[in-house]
């Protein structure tokens, strides 16, 4: 192997052999001066457009730093598309669709058969001058629902029509009272609306509701009875609430009322700070209601809105329904921000959406475009129907679930 190898020439020591040591520098130099400048000339048209391309990147980063959680707010608000309405009156959502079903199964004649006149006649008309005014267009609603059919049939159309608007958990208030001209009595009609929440697939719990007014203390006190005998934590009657013309029938009067609620534990709600001032809220919170209804009025002073921060309470606000009834003189200044920022644990619900041409989805709509309303702000709000909701631990955290947070 060894006397193999001797065969081989060696091209480096041949070149060596053959060529003069200067001009091997000479060469070298030339080599290494070529080199010096072809590394020169890609540091500066190679390595340095490499070097600020990375630069343009992170400015790219930076500002899509800022552009991005606006972007990816307005994207995910719009994601959150499951609702739940703690403020819902049965005989406000009744919406000309439904009108004309009940009116069908219960044979009832309705006043038109045009259905735009229909629809006029069942919501809210532009000069609508207060909560007065408002509370008028609940005559042929609760005409409907006067037989145990057709109460029980409302219950289960209004479930399904808001089931359709991503609503997935929902209380129904009604006022067992105005539902006797059929002939049914305060009971009956509270059986029928059992039925009807059977006949959905919607979660829904009902409150049941006193009315104000001067003549009607012993209808309150059956209602009273009936929430009493009815109460359960979930799947039927979960509380009551005092709904009817506040500025009339001041808040104050109903103490007794109410004192002998919390003596028996029922759970409660109270309209309260909407066509009265923020009195009302005063009141109701010193008869302990741990939710309001609206409370919008709030805002006139500062020390109510602090207790209501300051208790934990919530409001159970619906600003198509307060912009209608003129409970402020300008939506501008509707306090819904204000009140989120504080902390205060604002809901946001319908109230009459058949009345008010609404829905839930367009009630998030008007606080997004006009307030800007926010993703994190909006789910801030969900948590609190859900924490606030009239039902138990477990259906809270079912609900939590079906939202994923
Ligand atoms: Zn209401």
């Amino acid at each position: 192997m060894k006397a193999t190898m001797e065969h081989f020439t060696n091209p480096i020591a041949d070149f060596f052999k053959s060529t003069n040591k200067a001009v091997i520098y000479i060469e070298f130099s030339i080599f290494g001066s070529l080199l010096v400048f072809v590394a020169v000339f890609l540091y500066f048209f190679y390595f340095k457009s490499k070097k600020i391309e990375p630069e343009e990147e992170h400015h790219k980063e930076k500002n899509q730093e800022k552009i991005l959680p606006i972007k990816t707010e307005k994207k995910s608000t719009k994601s959150i598309n499951k609702y739940l309405d703690l403020h819902l009156h049965l005989d406000g959502a009744i919406t000309k669709e439904i009108a004309i079903k009940l009116a069908k199964i219960q044979n009832i004649e309705l006043p038109t058969n045009n259905e735009e006149e229909l629809e006029n006649l069942l919501s809210v008309r532009p000069d609508c001058e207060s909560l007065n005014d408002f509370l008028k267009c609940f005559a042929l609603p609760l005409s409907l629902m006067q037989t145990p059919l057709g109460l029980s049939e409302a219950i289960k159309l209004v479930a399904n029509n808001i089931q359709s608007h991503g609503v997935i958990y929902a209380e129904f208030r009604f006022a067992p009272q105005l539902h006797k001209k059929g002939g049914m009595t305060q009971e009956q009609a509270v059986r029928a609306a059992l039925e009807g929440i059977k006949k959905t697939s919607l979660k829904v719990n009902l409150i049941l509701c006193f009315m104000r007014g001067d003549d009607n203390q012993a209808e309150n006190e059956e209602t009273l009875r009936l929430a009493r005998k009815y109460l359960v934590p979930d799947g039927g009657v979960v509380a009551v609430d005092l709904a009817g013309a506040e500025a009339i029938y001041k808040t104050a009067n109903y103490r007794d009322l109410f004192r002998r609620v919390r003596e028996y534990g029922i759970p409660f709600t109270i309209h309260a700070g909407e066509a009265d001032g923020a009195q009302s809220v005063r009141d109701a919170i010193s008869f302990g209601a741990k939710r309001i209804g609206h409370g919008v009025r709030a805002f006139e002073d500062p020390e109510v809105v602090e207790l209501i921060r300051e208790k934990g309470i919530t409001l159970e606000m619906c600003p198509t329904s307060n912009k209608q009834t003129h409970a402020l003189a300008n939506m501008a200044h509707f306090p819904l921000m204000d009140f989120l920022n504080k902390g205060i644990k604002v809901t946001l619900n319908t109230d009459d959406m058949g009345i008010s041409r609404t829905n839930i989805i367009e009630e998030y709509n008007y606080i997004e475009t006009n307030f800007g309303l926010n993703y994190e702000q909006k789910k801030t709000m969900i948590l609190n129907s859900v924490n606030s909701a009239f039902t138990t631990g477990t259906i809270k955290r079912q609900l939590l679930i079906k939202f994923g947070f």
